[in-house]
């Protein structure tokens, strides 16, 4: 049996990409001292998996910020605006993933979404009538050969053109249909390109085929891949399918002419049931997603063989990985920080790397008493999640008057009118604020022992008191203390928390050069003191406009940690719900009456397919949410903020989340979510942002007064609040105070105005 894996983290072992990348960004480094970064990684990452006894290695799954990206640079889906900067390939790339401005022009980025259930964003390519699309970038083929002369024959990979089609957004009056012949045109050319230069296979990624398809759509996906398959010749094409199973589209699927064909039998919960009922062709590879590609957690051998057992009987299989394994942190061997009793439980990429190997082993050894598996066996046979009786008992005695804030929303909104007066269009922001250099150093010479709690805490409380007083200049209404003492909001809530374990080095990318470091949930999850309160009170103290209180919600704590396995994702949710709500109750005692819940993650666990979105997700995120904040009084404000678009999706629960403001990423989806808020009858203040936090470039007071206008003639103007996108951590001090003052200048013009 052959082991594969769809894709390896490219940010590197110890985030060498992201630091020379954004080094190249601040023009420290040159492009070709970029590219050449690049190529290291991809030559050292091939090694390893080698060395590792991988089958199937991939090429094609490095990028500089995105894959999906690279596929539409790769196919001229590049709208006209960005090939006029008339800049070089690479900052013509960069231009289409973080917007420009400079001396050839000014443009903001592409859309950036959620990839499918990850926390992983993508670039939307964007597509007009007049796109052409035809096969002119080089990238796939270089790497390829670059690995080919390394002595590496790898599977290239490339997003598919009914998955690509499909994410793309459209301008004109075309849709993804009329772009079908193009595509094939363009592929057959990449099969032709790729065995030219002696490729074997070739890896296309379809993971829509996992979505809610109409049988239009599965018919397009046919109709498309029978045209293509025919120009294949020499090559060997596996279609790649991850996040769940491909039900809508299996019996099609199978009929094609792939050569293999990649199940998810982690997250496709059908997956089985579909090969058992349709059979599986005997003239095909079957790759078997069974490792997991999305979790921390050791593989089950036993489990994994059994299942391994029933899939032998639907003939050549390969051991692959669930999905990419861009999805979990790159290895275990940095992390010194953990007893081996608790990492004997983790496996990270690498690690996935040596369970594929094992599993291969174990199978070909046939021996029930091989040590690799007993070992294994041993493993899953121990305890090892701390449990708190307090909690589970406070979770069982929880009714349902403990999800119900009284009085309503609108009687609320009276009451706060009375006793925050604030003014029409208030101003605010979504609470972080630069994580300079200092800032980090701070934290980071805390964190060796180099400074006393105290030094830490004094330099942060100068540096809030610095951000009071730029907000108060500059005339926000509502202001933050701006998260200094958080490295990011959820492992800060994280650390403060009981039944959670941290790591050194784990990270993952979420976007670009961003990546998090999601905390590990290893037990029953509670709160001993008190989080956020000096912080938030000290910064009260510095100014009589009202100080919003800055807390991340517990769904997504939960969806930005790795969870448990042992218990339901609901349950771990409402232990974490419990402890913010100590933490909200404690910030309202101490006189804080604005208190933002976070919960820029609640869209990302949504199941991927309509149908199940209420009952197996909503239907206890949005109370979990609500627990948190049921129990405060009517005149403390709750808001709650949410990101990365989409949000339109699960508009119809917005009054659900008995919220009583929310502030949602807006301006990178070209405020498409206003319309989906004018249809509905809704109560909720909302703070659409008015500009995108997620591009260095500075809105013009005129741009962001148009937008609010805009704005205005869809909403009513008592439910608007002007607020950035989302926080403000990545972006550097200049520009962000300088966008800032732009926004409270065009509320306050526009405020003239209504
Ligand atoms: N309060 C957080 C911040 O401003 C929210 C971040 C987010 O939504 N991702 O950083
Ligand atoms: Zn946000």
């Amino acid at each position: 049996m052959k082991t594969s894996i769809i894709g390896f983290p490219r940010v590197g072992e110890l985030r060498e990409l992201k630091f020379a990348t954004e080094k190249y960004f601040r023009k420290e480094i040159s492009a070709e001292e970029l590219e050449a970064t690049g190529k290291e990684l991809r030559k050292k990452h091939w090694q390893l998996l080698v060395d590792q006894g991988i089958d199937f290695i991939p090429s094609g799954d490095f990028s500089f910020f995105d894959t999906t990206l690279d596929a539409a640079v790769l196919l001229n889906i590049v709208p006209k605006k960005y090939q006029a900067l008339q800049l070089s390939p690479l900052e013509t790339y960069f231009a289409l993933a973080r917007g420009y401005q400079g001396a050839s022009g000014d443009v903001t980025a592409l859309a950036m979404k959620k990839w499918f259930n990850t926390n992983y964003h993508y670039m939307v390519p964007e597509i007009d009538d007049d796109t052409e699309l035809k096969l002119v970038g080089e990238k796939l083929f270089t790497t390829f050969k670059e690995a080919k002369e390394a002595g590496i024959n790898t599977r290239p990979t490339i997003i598919g053109p009914f998955t690509l089609l499909k994410l793309a957004t459209y301008h004109g009056t075309k849709q993804a249909v009329d772009f079908y012949e193009d595509a094939i045109i363009a592929y057959a050319q990449i099969f032709d390109r790729l065995a030219e230069a002696g490729c074997q296979w070739l890896q296309i990624d379809e993971p829509a085929l996992v979505l809610d398809l109409s049988p239009a759509e599965v018919q397009q996906f046919k109709n498309v891949y029978q045209k293509l398959l025919v120009k294949k010749s020499t090559l060997k094409i596996l279609v790649q399918t991850y996040f769940g199973d491909v039900r809508d589209a299996y019996k099609e699927l199978i009929d094609l002419a792939f050569d293999g064909i990649g199940l998810d039998f982690v997250e496709g919960r059908k997956t089985l049931r579909l090969l058992e009922k349709y059979g599986f062709p005997e003239n095909k590879i079957l790759f078997a997603g069974i490792v997991n590609g999305k979790n921390i957690w050791k593989n089950n051998y036993k489990e994994t063989l059994t299942l391994l057992e029933k899939l032998q009987s639907f003939g050549e299989i390969v051991l692959n990985t669930s999905c990419s394994l861009l999805h979990v942190p790159f290895t275990l061997v940095n992390e010194t920080g953990l007893t081996k009793k608790v990492t004997d439980h983790f496996a990270f990429a690498v690690e996935k790397l040596t369970e594929l190997n094992d599993l291969k082993q174990i199978i070909a050894n046939k021996d029930e008493n091989q040590p690799l598996l007993k070992a294994n066996l041993d493993l899953f046979a121990q305890e090892r999640f701390s449990k708190n009786d307090h909690v589970l008992q406070q979770i069982n005695a929880l009714t349902e008057q403990d999800f119900i804030r009284v009085p309503s929303l609108t009687e609320r909104a009276v009451v706060q009118k009375d006793t925050l007066k604030l003014p029409i269009l208030p101003t605010t922001t979504i609470g972080s604020f630069p994580q300079t250099n200092e800032v980090k150093q701070n934290r980071a010479k805390f964190k060796k022992g180099e400074i006393t709690e105290a030094q830490y805490t004094e330099f942060n409380k100068i540096k809030i008191a610095e951000c009071v007083a730029f907000q108060e200049g500059i005339g926000l209404d509502v202001l933050v203390h701006g998260e200094f003492e958080r490295n990011d909001m959820v492992e800060y809530f994280g650390e403060s928390l009981d039944g959670y374990l941290f790591t050194e080095k784990a990270w993952v990318q979420s976007y670009g050069t961003r990546c998090v470091k999601p905390p590990i949930i290893w037990g029953d999850i509670s709160r001993s003191n008190p989080i956020t309160v000096a912080y938030s009170t000290y910064a009260q103290t510095l100014t009589d406009k009202p100080m919003k209180g800055m807390l991340t919600g517990p769904v997504t704590i939960l969806n930005w940690s790795f969870p448990r396995e042992d218990i339901s994702i609901r349950e771990s949710t409402l232990q974490l719900a419990l402890a913010i709500q100590e933490e909200v109750l404690d910030l309202e005692a101490n006189g804080i009456e604005i208190i933002q819940i976070d919960e820029a993650a609640l869209r990302e666990k949504l199941p991927l397919r309509q149908t199940d979105w209420h009952s197996e997700y909503l239907d206890w995120a949005i109370p979990a949410f609500r627990l948190v904040h049921s129990k405060v009084q009517p005149t403390t404000q709750i808001h709650t903020h949410m990101c990365y678009s989409e949000f339109a999706d699960i508009i119809q629960d917005i009054d659900n989340m008995d919220a009583d403001v929310i502030s949602f990423e807006a301006s990178r989806s070209n405020f498409k979510i206003l319309d989906a808020l004018k249809a509905i009858d809704f109560q909720t203040q909302v703070g659409p942002g008015v500009y995108d936090i997620h591009s260095p470039r500075i809105p013009s007071v005129e741009e962001i007064e148009t937008t609010l206008r805009n704005i205005l003639s869809k909403l009513s103007v008592e439910k608007v609040w002007v607020n950035p996108d989302c926080g403000l951590k990545t972006r550097g001090v200049l520009e962000t105070e300088a966008s800032l003052k732009n926004l409270v200048l065009a509320a306050k013009k526009v405020r003239g105005g209504v």
